[in-house]
């Protein structure tokens, strides 16, 4: 194959080094046009440095001014640019083929629909993006011809299993659902009557997988499995009623396809998300990843079994979200960003994220919004909302 020129938006997230550690390893077949930062203005120097991209964008012209100062000590070419409509542009430019989109939250909502609309490869891992926009976004892919491939492991996992031809139909492909497995996260056994003690450094510590804060603390509250619900609900054309949930703490088997003969089809592998990752990048060929080999006699045993909605209300607001529709799943997100800030900042307890959530929800989750503008404008709505809600709870929890 001829060189694939690469955006990575999210260059400096957790998602986005486990990127530049595969392309790395495979320099005679990526070149990366553009690294995306925000505001990780030293990583992002150094990855400049690393990769000689030929843009790099991050939040602000104060971050942009700190970067290019950076660049210009260790005579690095990159040029800085700043914004959103810059991420749109580096995600959408001619001179692009594939865009990994691994910005955190809504925020990546954007960048990824320009580089829908320009037709691109798109390895998302940006789930908030479906969450959000799923209906607008499928439509954008289809109708620009880009080419959709999920990152997240589960719905990579499913993708492998899935047949070489699935186009959307399910059961043309015999598949009867969806099971996606769960870790459970570091609370699956700790005391419900501790719930409200639990602390943002306990619920960032995830058993497995070493991730950003934010999808960390929705891993804890299995809020993380909610979104993946909506994001397979979209990616794989599958109603609700099509999707199961398992916890397997082990994250050996990322997620399975039950066919109609009874099959059941899984793919496994370490928790480590370069595999997901070089299946995207590489496909159809499969890459060197430096992943250690599962060795299954070491790992002993996998366990599974059945969600607790009382430990993890998270995700029966999800499902509830999903099957109340587009809008809802838009609600949701913006709810749950809110929570997940203020719990990390303090400002609320572990047990508030998910009451937070359903007072959005029930206030919000009726509305109906289909365009764009009328999405960002319930996303506004909503997180404004729930800042008030975290203000008025913080003053009480102070008093
Ligand atoms: P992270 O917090 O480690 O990194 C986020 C990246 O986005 C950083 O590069 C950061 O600079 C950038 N960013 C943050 N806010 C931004 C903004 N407002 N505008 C532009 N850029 C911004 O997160 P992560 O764990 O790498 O996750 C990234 C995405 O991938 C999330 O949507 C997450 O749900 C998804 N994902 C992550 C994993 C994982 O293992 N980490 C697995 C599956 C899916
Ligand atoms: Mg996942």
């Amino acid at each position: 194959m001829s060189m694939v020129s690469l955006t990575l938006l999210g260059s400096t997230g957790s998602i986005g080094v486990s990127t530049l550690d595969v392309l790395a390893r495979h320099p005679d077949k990526f070149r990366v046009f553009a690294l995306a930062g925000h505001r990780q203005v030293e990583k992002l120097a150094e990855q400049c440095q690393q990769f000689c991209p030929q843009y790099a964008v991050v939040a602000d012209e104060t971050a942009a001014q700190a970067l290019k100062s950076r660049l210009q000590a260790a005579a690095v070419a990159t040029e800085v640019l700043f914004g959103e409509q810059a991420l749109c542009d580096v995600a959408s430019s001619g001179e692009v083929d594939a865009v990994m989109a691994a910005i955190v939250g809504a925020a990546g909502l954007m960048p990824a629909l320009a580089a829908a609309k320009a037709g691109k490869t798109i390895y998302l891992a940006n789930k908030e993006t479906l969450v959000m926009a799923g209906g607008l976004f499928m439509h954008t892919v289809r109708t620009h011809g880009a080419r959709l491939l999920p990152v997240d492991s589960e719905h990579n996992a499913i993708f492998q299993v899935l047949p070489e031809k699935f186009d959307g139909d399910l059961a043309a492909a015999g598949v009867e659902s969806l099971i996606l497995t769960a870790s459970g996260g570091p609370f699956l056994h700790t005391d419900l009557n501790t719930f409200a003690r639990i602390t943002p450094a306990q619920a960032v510590k995830h058993p497995n997988w070493s991730m950003g804060q934010k999808i960390s603390v929705d891993s804890a509250t299995m809020m993380n499995k909610g979104l993946e619900l909506i994001e397979a609900h979209w990616l794989f054309n599958a109603p609700p009623a099509q999707l199961e949930v398992v916890i397997h703490p082990q994250s050996i088997v990322h997620s399975m396809v039950r066919y109609t003969d009874g099959s059941v089809l899984s793919q496994m592998g370490m928790p480590d998300m370069r595999t997901p990752i070089a299946y995207c990048l590489g496909l159809p060929e499969r890459l060197n990843t430096g992943v250690a080999k599962l060795d299954l006699a070491r790992v002993g045993a996998l366990t599974f079994s059945r969600p607790d909605f009382v430990r993890f209300p998270c995700l029966q607001l999800a499902y509830e979200a999903m099957q109340a529709g587009n809008a809802a799943a838009c609600v949701l997100n913006a709810a749950n960003e809110v929570a997940v800030a203020a719990f990390l900042a303090k400002r609320i307890r572990y047990t508030d994220i998910a009451a937070l959530v359903a007072y959005c929800l029930h206030n919000h989750g009726h509305q109906r919004a289909e365009a764009l503008e009328d999405l960002l404008a319930l996303d506004q709505q909503v997180r404004a909302a729930a800042q008030v809600w975290v203000r008025n709870h913080f003053r009480v929890l102070n008093d």
